[in-house]
């Protein structure tokens, strides 16, 4: 009787039509993205596991595959253990043509309530439309200059001039913040914020159809339990400088900074203490705060993109999570990841407890306040408080750990880079 595993040695596999493959270069070393244009979803490759892939002509099987890479005869276990499993993964990645279709096990009821589960993270959950980019190609014209070095230099003027503007007249400026006590035009306020925060997202979905990516979904979310927005410029994976996907993730500040100078100069240039003069102000402040926060790297927000790209650590997130769960005795043992340089283990370290504590930070605050609310009005308050926690963490932590595992390790074939979602 012909084993199944043996089976699978003689099928013969091939790259999927419709696939985008980009080589990018890792520091020296070949790096290959290839993006399913069908969903838009991306995964990252090796140079090794690009081999293989291009070795699936239809025509070769897997045996004769693993014959020709194992070179002397006690590799080829080794080897078929490998390809045979680095075939399972790209296979349930949707990105093969031919072989036996991949074995679908009974679902018992117990696994689609982890399912269920696992599908949500209430610390991260997000509301959008698919494709938005046809909306955004008329303003392609308005935007795409904006994304240059005259376009750089423009903003750096009107930013100093905005600074000198202030020093000019420092001392209403700090009177200014007074405003804040007796402020009665929040609502004004509120809708710049929202308009400035569509123009950020804007920027984001923008600057990435710039330099050739299309914008895949865009939308709300409640990022630990904060509201907000966010652009998924995944294509930016495919952009073979790492300088425009750092572009691309500086967008939504960008545009917010010309907003700030031109909040700044209203309210250097109308009558002191007038309304439109303290909506621009509190409008000033709110922004340089906004964009201060987004470019703080320990938060999933755009600063961690842009530190990701200038260490170049590829989903430097999830991976420091995951090494750091791996250090934790006992615990960490399924964790270990194979093959990280001592540069990346400092890396993903120093970024894991840094942004671990970020986290319990900006959780703190928020659960604090619905703590207090919750048993001030309800005598069952901490009933209902532990019961909402238990309610939101054990899905979170289900969800955290599946996208872990998913990232944990690089450089073994089929490492997934993460979705880039711009969230503000
Ligand atoms: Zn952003």
């Amino acid at each position: 009787m012909i084993e199944p595993a043996e089976q699978q040695q003689d099928v013969v596999y091939r790259l999927r039509d419709g696939l985008v493959i980009v080589e990018q270069d890792e520091a020296g070393k070949p790096y290959f993205v290839v993006q399913d244009t069908g969903t838009g979803k991306v995964y990252g490759f090796n140079q090794a596991s690009i081999k293989i892939l291009r070795a699936l002509d239809g025509k070769t099987t897997v045996s004769e595959l693993i014959a020709r890479m194992s070179g002397t005869p006690d590799a080829v276990e080794r080897v078929r253990a490998n390809v045979t499993s680095f075939l399972a993964k790209v296979q349930r990645a949707g990105l093969l043509d031919g072989g036996p279709p991949a074995a679908s096990e009974p679902v018992r009821p117990g696994q689609r309530w982890m399912a269920a589960l696992t599908k949500y993270n209430p610390f991260y959950l997000k509301l959008g439309v698919k494709n938005p980019s046809p909306v955004f190609r008329p303003l392609s014209k308005v935007f795409f200059p904006i994304f240059s070095y005259p376009g750089l230099m423009v903003l750096a003027l009107l930013f100093a001039g905005s600074i000198f503007l202030i020093t000019r007249d420092l001392k209403r400026f700090w009177y200014s913040f007074l405003i804040f006590q007796f402020f009665r035009w929040w609502v004004a306020a509120y809708a710049l914020l929202f308009f400035s925060a569509v123009l950020h997202e804007t920027g984001h979905a923008m600057a990435c159809m710039r330099f050739g990516g299309d914008v895949r979904a865009m939308g709300f979310i409640l990022y630990l339990l904060q509201p907000g927005c966010y652009t998924d410029v995944t294509d930016s994976w495919l952009f073979p400088s790492r300088v425009h996907r750092i572009v691309v993730s500086l967008a939504g500040v960008y545009i917010e900074s010309f907003l700030f100078t031109f909040a700044i100069g209203v309210w250097y240039w109308t009558p002191h203490y007038s309304a439109p003069n303290q909506i621009a102000f509190i409008f000033a402040i709110i922004l340089i705060t906004r964009i201060l926060i987004n470019l703080i790297p320990f938060l999933r927000l755009d600063g961690y993109f842009i530190l990701s790209d200038l260490v170049r650590v590829r989903n430097l997130r999830p991976r420091a999570f995951a090494y750091v769960i791996s250090l934790i005795p006992w615990v960490g043992r399924s964790w270990r990841a194979t093959r990280l340089s001592r540069r990346e283990k400092t890396i993903l370290l120093l970024y894991g407890l840094v942004a671990v504590a970020f986290i319990v930070i900006a959780l703190s605050a928020t659960v604090g306040k619905v703590y207090g609310i919750l048993t001030h009005w309800s005598p069952h308050g901490a009933l209902l408080f532990w019961t909402l926690t238990i309610g939101m963490v054990v899905p979170a932590a289900l969800s955290v750990r599946k996208m872990l595992l998913t990232y944990r390790s690089d450089g073994e074939g089929s490492q997934h880079p993460a979705a880039r979602e711009a969230v503000s």
